[in-house]
């Protein structure tokens, strides 16, 4: 990343709340409410030790409630060297107000270990991840009714799965124990799609933002999602899955990846899956013979392209580069990524921005979709799959029926014929749900950026619904 060393540049809590501050300003909230909204409920750090190699290793872990007008808190937990208090409240509030602006009904939280995980063994990672557990489950920090965990950088699945099997072995009785985290593995309560939910969720973002010629205009881009050079910084999981998407089924150029260190450029278009291989065997970009090598990977942040998608860290568009930065799209797929001074910057240049509280918002979604699952013990689809079928059924063989009854000779394509048979799965039911999710709450965001004089940014948008939504639960409750 390249870091700005302007001493301008606040800090990444401080950027999230001058955003807040941008959008409160044009609210009627008493002053009273707008500082309860903004300040973030506790954080808790906790410190353990776990015995590995000989030795007693001490661990730093954080979890950051940031509001509770709804239960559960709802936020990843992520697990990286350079976590800090600073960094779990800014992306706590960041949960806050995705889950308002997507109507997820759940309050913000995040939280983070201070971990290298590719220092450790999987089994040592195991016994850290148990033992963070068991922390935060003996101070409610996890629990199905009240907060409620999920991955984000540096963990995964199968972190998740460690955390639901402590959690349930530490509550032996709960009938919904699986429910205190989401993203687990499917053979441990997971749902289907919650591995790409959030890349998913940034195509959604994309093709609803495709679906309003006005918005493209702004850009000056030309319609349509198809042929259009699309830069992504970060292939984790988000930003594969964004980037595999958006090529193989919208018809984009992937033309740079970005990694820690390196890129690969090819104007052509990039093999997503190609250069993903290459990172999973050699732990990095660097040498990546799919398309042209660059060393110095982050100049292509600011390379020409349509759309700009970083999806790896906070700040890493900021006051050092944000000038240059020339594409006229960029859609926020990490958390974070765009300090407010970046911002200002480039909206003044007219650049559009997708702000991360919308368009990285699929992953929460699909986790609630989950949670819900866990509470109610069926998987979606399965009571009324075979029946939405025969019903099919019924109607295409009386429409057979008529056909040879009359000498009609209508005769349906058997491609038609077998999709429209299909009964929606888990997998159809979560995409469907993932797509509505999505497009109602860029509606939403979108009506107070064209409808108001005093909104210029979808940013500012976003924040507007969002704490309009929180402090509108808050009111109910008295407060
Ligand atoms: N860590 C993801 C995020 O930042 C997902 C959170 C969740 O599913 O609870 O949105």
């Amino acid at each position: 990343m390249r870091d700005s060393t302007d001493p301008r540049e606040p800090g990444f809590r401080e950027s999230v709340d001058l955003m807040f501050n941008r959008a409160a300003a044009l609210m009627d909230l008493s002053p009273g409410l707008e500082q309860k909204i903004r300040v973030c409920n506790a954080t808790y750090i906790v410190r353990f030790g776990v015995r590995l190699r000989g030795h007693i290793h001490t661990f730093t872990g954080y979890r950051s409630n940031h509001s509770e007008h709804m239960e559960p808190v709802k936020g990843g937990i992520r697990y990286a060297p350079v976590v800090n208090q600073q960094e779990v409240e800014a992306l706590a509030a960041l949960m806050t107000f995705k889950c308002a602006l997507v109507e997820v009904p759940f309050g913000g939280a995040k939280g983070g270990l201070c971990i290298d995980p590719r220092e450790w063994e999987p089994y040592e990672l195991e016994q850290i991840t148990r033992r963070f557990t068991y922390e935060l489950a003996k101070r409610d920090l996890i629990n199905p009714s009240q907060n409620v965990p999920a991955p984000d950088m540096g963990t995964s699945e199968r972190e998740m799965a460690w955390m639901a099997d402590h959690y349930a072995r530490m509550n032996t009785t709960d009938i919904n124990a699986r429910a205190c985290v989401t993203g687990k593995p499917l053979n441990s309560g997971g749902i289907h799609g919650r591995v790409e939910a959030t890349g998913r969720g940034v195509q959604y973002a994309l093709r609803e933002f495709f679906r309003h010629p006005e918005d493209v205009k702004k850009t000056g881009l030309s319609p349509g999602l198809d042929g259009k050079k699309v830069i992504v910084q970060g292939l984790g999981n988000v930003g594969y899955h964004a980037a595999k998407f958006l090529a193989e089924e919208d018809g984009c150029k992937i033309v740079g990846i970005i990694e820690r260190d390196g890129a690969v450029h090819d104007e052509a278009g990039l093999d997503v899956v190609a250069v993903r291989d290459w990172i999973g065997r050699h732990g990095g970009i660097a040498g990546c013979p799919v398309g042209e090598f660059i060393e110095d990977g982050d100049a292509l942040l600011e390379h020409e392209c349509a759309i700009l998608i970083p999806a790896a860290l906070e700040g890493v568009i900021n006051l050092s580069n944000a000038e240059r930065v020339q594409a006229p799209l960029i859609i926020e797929a990490a958390n974070g990524p765009i300090t407010f001074g970046a911002d200002e910057v480039l909206r003044q240049k007219g650049t559009v921005i997708i702000p991360d509280l919308y368009a990285n918002a699929g992953g929460v979604t699909v986790s609630y979709f989950e949670w819900v699952k866990n509470l109610s013990h069926i998987r979606f689809g399965r009571l009324q799959r075979r029946a939405e079928e025969a019903h099919h059924l019924l109607l295409i063989e009386e429409l057979e029926r008529l056909s040879a009854d009359r000498n009609l000779g209508w005769e349906l394509s058997p491609d038609f014929k077998s999709r429209y048979l299909r009964g929606a799965g888990e997998l159809e039911l979560v995409r469907s749900g993932l797509d509505d999710t999505m497009r109602i709450a860029y509606q939403s965001m979108r009506e107070v950026w064209l409808g108001r004089d005093d909104v210029h940014d979808l940013r500012t948008a976003a924040f507007i619904v969002a704490i309009e939504r929180v402090a509108a639960s808050y009111r109910a409750k008295g407060l």
